[in-house]
């Protein structure tokens, strides 16, 4: 263990150097609010290089930070991130293709919240103006992961060959596969309809049953 001693350096970073060093040569640098410690030896790089860095590390220490700034605009945002939410929905928003309502299924997601809805227009209503198209799929048996399963812990020469009523199994697999109905679905984030204005056929269709009296039934 290095007998370390704290040089204070001027700045708010601490130099820590070995007690029985006289050049006093640094080995490690500490925020001097906290007391984070940075190695330079965590650096693949020239020496002198390293020590640099890790000294900025502990001048700029990611522990006493109260956010992060946003790599795109500069925007204060949530430490753990590296883009604010406008920088991240926008990146989502041109990563995704723009597809006609018409084209994707009434299972959809919220662009902003992620929530899932059963129709766009439940999605505009909770004041979405886009949701993301849903892939649907069904339960079924993986026959060949099945397969993997039941060979695995045996020696290397083991086939299905092997098995008795393999045949019989698959068989009832495929229709087993064939008959489920059910299933879950998936967000689709290549694709994105917009769905911003059947929320405004719905204010429309209110104000106008407000002004007959009420809504129609029936
Ligand atoms: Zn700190
Ligand atoms: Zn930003």
């Amino acid at each position: 263990m290095s007998d370390a001693s704290k040089i204070d350096d001027g700045g708010a970073v601490i130099v820590l150097v070995r007690a029985d060093d006289p050049e006093k040569k640094p080995l490690l640098y500490a925020c001097g609010k906290c007391g984070q410690i940075q190695s330079p030896r965590i650096y693949a790089c020239k020496d002198d290089v390293a020590h640099e860095t890790a000294r900025r590390a502990a001048e700029d220490c990611y522990n006493c930070r109260t956010h992060n700034n946003c790599q795109h605009c500069g925007k204060e945002c949530e430490k753990h991130w590296l883009a604010c939410d406008d920088c991240r929905r926008k990146k989502r928003f041109e990563d995704s293709k723009e597809v006609p309502l018409s084209s994707i299924d009434d299972e959809c997601f919220g662009f902003d919240s992620g929530n899932f809805y059963h129709s766009p227009e439940d999605a505009a209503d909770d004041g979405e103006d886009w949701v993301y198209a849903s892939t649907f799929h069904r339960f079924s048996i993986d026959g060949e992961r099945l397969e993997e399963s039941i060979l695995d812990d045996h020696h290397e020469d083991a086939s299905t060959a092997d098995f008795v009523g393999w045949d019989a199994l698959w068989d009832a697999i495929e229709a087993f596969n064939k008959a489920q109905t059910q299933g879950s679905y998936d967000e689709d984030r290549a694709r994105r309809a917009r769905v911003s204005h059947l929320r405004d056929r719905n204010a429309d269709a209110l104000i106008a049953a407000s002004k007959t009296g009420g809504p129609e039934h029936g």
